[in-house]
């Protein structure tokens, strides 16, 4: 069979958003680059981030405040997040002409609310810097001497000539991680970093839906509650809490504060049951909570209780409270007794819910966990391991909150990749 050998500067593995930043900044600087990519098109998650509207970075200029938003391995970031930060990432995507807009929370997003803006601005910068594209280019292997890439092997598709090998100088791996894998990230990295020596941080869902044990979430489906506290509560103990807003799915829950929760959610639940609070009055203490209802019991009397609610629920909400309450809905209000009032303040600061695992890579925004950062140089994203290789993304063990900060680390990651690759 005839071999089919291509040499490059770079070969970029991956055509997300880690992978386009990485190859169109090695090419700027002059390098001879391909990108990789198994799909037929460029940035398919990249496309469905922030419901179709790409929440590309953070409006944040303090570097230390940024980095400590990405955990404990955070200060891998420093270099590349002060080298590349978010100001930079908003210059760069204005000075492409697309306008961003800073939202609620520092969040921010193109002006036209579209990732496909997002998308394009990404690939006139590939074509701009003459970045050789090959679709439907799966990647199937490295060729190597134990201490340097050779290439890397193409799958062989029937019907076409021979073995296909990539060959470079210099090789970046942006393969992603393994959420969502219609969108073609499915780890396929891991298994080619490990092969040549590095060591991966076991990958696990995060940023995804808990589904819970109780049924009667489904009963709310759908229900979205803007100022809510929750608490991660383990032996009596709470482990963590937040601020904002979830949403009650059929099988659990999700929205911004249970994804963001999740992880942990994921690793408490390896020494046991994790209870999940739900505050769903956070501004006022159960003390001032029971005098408001007691005042509005008294204002209300005649009513019966089920009338009554609407004053303190959302509507979807009243039938499941009325329920795990116990109290009869036809009561009148004055009759509720004293014990019955404080369950229903017991199930308003502290509906519980009791956590039975996640929803999986399917549903997870992001995967936690990766290349290991002890064996990957911070400053130039090099592998400390194979001379040739660099890593940027989220193959990397780094993942940070939802709002932005995810497609950050792409952006940061895949700029110094590509800087010092090149
Ligand atoms: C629903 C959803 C919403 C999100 N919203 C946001 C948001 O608003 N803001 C934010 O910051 N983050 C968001 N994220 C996270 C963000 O999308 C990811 O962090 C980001 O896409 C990771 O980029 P990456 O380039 O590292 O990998 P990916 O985007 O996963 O790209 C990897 C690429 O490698 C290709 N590939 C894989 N294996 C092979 C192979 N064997 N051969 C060749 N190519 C291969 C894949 O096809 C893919 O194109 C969201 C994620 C999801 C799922």
């Amino acid at each position: 069979m005839k071999n089919n050998r291509e040499k490059f500067d770079v070969a970029v593995i991956g055509g997300g958003p880690a992978g386009m930043m990485a190859a169109s900044r090695a090419a700027e600087l002059g390098a001879c680059v391909v990108l990789l990519e198994k799909n037929e098109s460029l940035g398919k998650k990249l496309l469905i981030t922030g419901k179709g509207r790409c929440n590309l970075t953070r409006d944040e200029v303090d570097l230390k405040e940024l980095v400590s938003q990405f955990g404990q391995n955070g200060k891998f970031l420093f270099s590349s997040l002060a080298e590349f930060g978010p100001r930079d990432v908003m210059k760069f995507f204005e000075d492409a002409k697309l306008p961003v807009k800073t939202e609620r929370g520092g969040r921010v997003f193109p002006v036209s609310n579209k990732s496909y803006d997002v998308l394009r601005v990404m690939e006139d910068y590939l074509k701009k810097n003459k970045v050789k594209i090959i679709f439907g280019s799966e990647i199937v292997g490295f060729e190597s001497d134990g201490k340097k890439i050779k290439g890397v092997k193409l799958k062989h598709e029937k019907g076409k000539p021979g073995n296909r090998t990539i060959s470079a100088e210099k090789f970046i791996l942006c393969t992603g991680g393994k959420s969502y894998p219609l969108t073609g990230s499915t780890g396929d990295g891991y298994q080619w970093a490990k092969d040549l020596g590095h060591t991966i941080i076991a990958p696990v869902p995060a940023l995804v839906p808990i589904k819970t044990k109780e049924t009667w979430v489904k009963d709310v489906q759908g229900l979205s509650l803007k100022n809510v506290e929750i608490k991660l509560i383990q032996n009596d103990k709470i482990k963590d809490s937040r601020f904002g807003e979830m949403l009650f799915t059929h099988f659990g829950l999700s929205g911004p504060v249970v994804l963001d929760v999740s992880k942990e959610v994921g690793q408490l639940a390896a020494n046991g049951e994790v209870a999940i609070s739900i505050d769903l009055k956070p501004a006022l203490s159960a003390e001032q909570l029971d005098t408001r209802l007691q005042r509005d019991f008294a204002n209300n009397g005649k009513k019966d209780f089920v009338n009554y609610l609407p004053e303190l629920l959302p509507q979807k909400m009243i039938a499941t409270i009325i329920k795990l309450s116990g109290i009869d809905p036809r009561k009148k209000v004055s009759a509720v007794t004293g014990a019955e009032r404080k369950k229903l303040v017991n199930l308003l600061k502290d509906l519980r819910l009791t956590a039975d695992g996640t929803a999986g890579f399917d549903q997870a925004v992001i995967t936690s966990g990766g290349v290991n950062l002890k064996e990957v140089n911070s400053k130039t994203m090099q592998s400390r391991i194979v001379d040739n290789l660099f890593f940027a993304g989220e193959i990397l063990d780094v993942d940070g909150p939802t709002g932005g900060y995810n497609l950050q680390i792409c952006w940061s990651t895949g700029y110094a990749a590509g800087t010092y690759a090149a």
